[in-house]
């Protein structure tokens, strides 16, 4: 099959502190669990339990108020024993509950009660997804529902692509959680496809996982209920996960197949079977697959994680560090965000935690541009790095290279081919987005 891929830049990946990714460990269960009322980049949940209350496992806690906020979950049964103020990796301050788990559990050990959905409206799919709290569990973190609804009001035919690209290692939780509950994936996106009222799904898949896209698709035509299905094998250079470099790759197909996709709804394998345990189970989010792993880690591994899980504790259990860390952080090595502590918790969106010793990329040693322009020959989108890097130092942001500086979707391809070891995507997305990119 022919593989597509985005035209410019990029790098292809190798992490050898990343874990091994033939399957999952279990983490032990929280005995203090601690729920951020937000766990996305949106609004905050409003508490409707107190200090003293007890809760019960998956649990509405926190109600959404409005766009952009969703709700929130015990994820153990419990006591709030307290709230407190918690500073997320992203910097923001949030609340958050403190449950001290007791009690029994309504949905652990428990055989799994399956309800119908296909007799359900688009309408009614998306309330309950809104209703369990589902967010992507990637990136910002938009709540689904929200992204579902936007789309109604697009004259065109839309596709959902399942974005099954593992350009970055540090996606190994992704992949373990196709291979561990590839049914719930495959039946997760169908009902995503359904409430969001697409006409086609799209796996996009690395063609080193091309055996994972053709179980993937035989799976789907079982319970597609005939809905259009293409797996469409994409590179495995970096980022071309991203949704610029996805599109682009998913145009070139277009062409090539005759077929129109028209604009693209993305969703990730995680979120989808999120999507098929809030319809199909009426389950929240609970847990969630993580990657832990970097070099100061002692066991790297793939484990699923109570969301509220506070980071050190799953450290501890990976057998604890190698020495001293210099930086632990969330996500990847290539986008990662500081943890400020290790009580912060995994929340919906922590696809990745790790922790990497003096020397080891990101914890960098500054040097001045040596001008090799390494950073401008693998930016994807052609930006030069190295430009708004020096620009923004001098406070000077103005002219027509500054003027394409939003096109920078913070990749860090830049960043990780420094030979200086200068924080270039940091910088520019700091600058530009105020720490956030949208649009991976
Ligand atoms: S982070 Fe921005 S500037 Fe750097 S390579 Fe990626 S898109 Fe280009
Ligand atoms: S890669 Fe780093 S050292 Fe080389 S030109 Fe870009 S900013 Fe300068």
């Amino acid at each position: 099959m022919k593989i597509y891929s985005f035209p410019w830049g990029g790098i292809p990946f190798e992490d050898m502190t990343v874990p091994p990714r033939n399957t999952s460990v279990v983490a032990f269960l929280p005995g203090i669990s601690v729920i951020p009322l937000v766990q996305h980049t949106g609004s905050r949940a409003y508490p409707i339990v107190s200090v003293g209350d007890f809760v019960k496992e998956g649990m509405l806690v926190g109600r959404g108020q409005g766009p952009g906020s969703a709700n929130v979950h015990a994820t153990v049964p419990g006591r709030v024993v307290r709230m407190v103020s918690w500073k997320m990796a992203e910097g923001h301050i949030n609340d958050a509950l403190v449950i001290r788990m007791e009690g029994t559990f309504e949905k652990l050990g428990k055989p799994e009660e399956i309800f119908p959905w296909q007799g359900l409206s688009f309408y009614e799919l998306q309330r309950l997804i809104s209703e369990y709290g589902i967010v992507e569990m990637e990136g910002i973190g938009r709540p689904v529902s929200e992204m579902f609804s936007s789309l109604h009001s697009l004259k065109e035919p839309y596709t959902l692509v399942l974005r099954c690209v593992f350009d970055d290692p540090w996606l190994a939780a992704d992949y373990v959680l196709c291979r561990e509950r590839i049914k719930a994936v495959v039946e997760g996106s169908v009902i995503a496809a359904v409430a969001a009222r697409v006409s086609r799904i799209v796996f996009a898949v690395s063609y080193k996982e091309q055996d994972l896209g053709a179980e993937l698709l035989a799976e789907a035509e079982s319970v597609s209920g005939g809905l259009p299905l293409s797996m469409v094998l994409v590179s495995s250079r970096y980022p071309q996960r991203n949704r610029r470099e996805l599109e682009y790759a998913l145009g070139l197909y277009e062409k090539k197949e005759g077929v129109k996709f028209g604009s693209s709804l993305f969703l990730g394998p995680a979120t989808a079977a999120a999507v098929h345990d809030a319809i199909k189970l009426k389950k929240p989010i609970l847990d969630r697959y993580v990657a832990v792993g970097g070099g100061a880690v002692k066991t790297p591994q793939v484990m699923k994680v109570r969301i509220g899980t506070r980071i050190g504790e799953i450290f501890a259990e990976c057998g604890g560090f190698v020495d001293k860390p210099k930086w632990i952080a969330t996500g990847s090595p290539l986008r990662g965000r500081a943890v400020v502590d290790l009580d912060e918790p995994v929340v919906k969106t922590t696809y990745g935690v790790f922790a990497i010793l003096e020397g080891q990329m990101g914890s960098t040693v500054v040097r001045n541009c040596i001008g090799c322009g390494e950073c401008r020959m693998v930016c994807p989108v052609r930006l030069d790095p190295e430009f708004l890097f020096k620009s923004i130092a001098a406070k000077q942001r103005e002219g027509p290279v500054w003027d394409r500086a939003g096109e920078c979707h913070g990749c860090g391809c830049c960043e990780v081919v420094c030979p200086s070891r200068l924080p270039l995507s940091t910088t520019i997305v700091n600058s530009v987005y105020g720490g956030h990119s949208d649009v991976s």
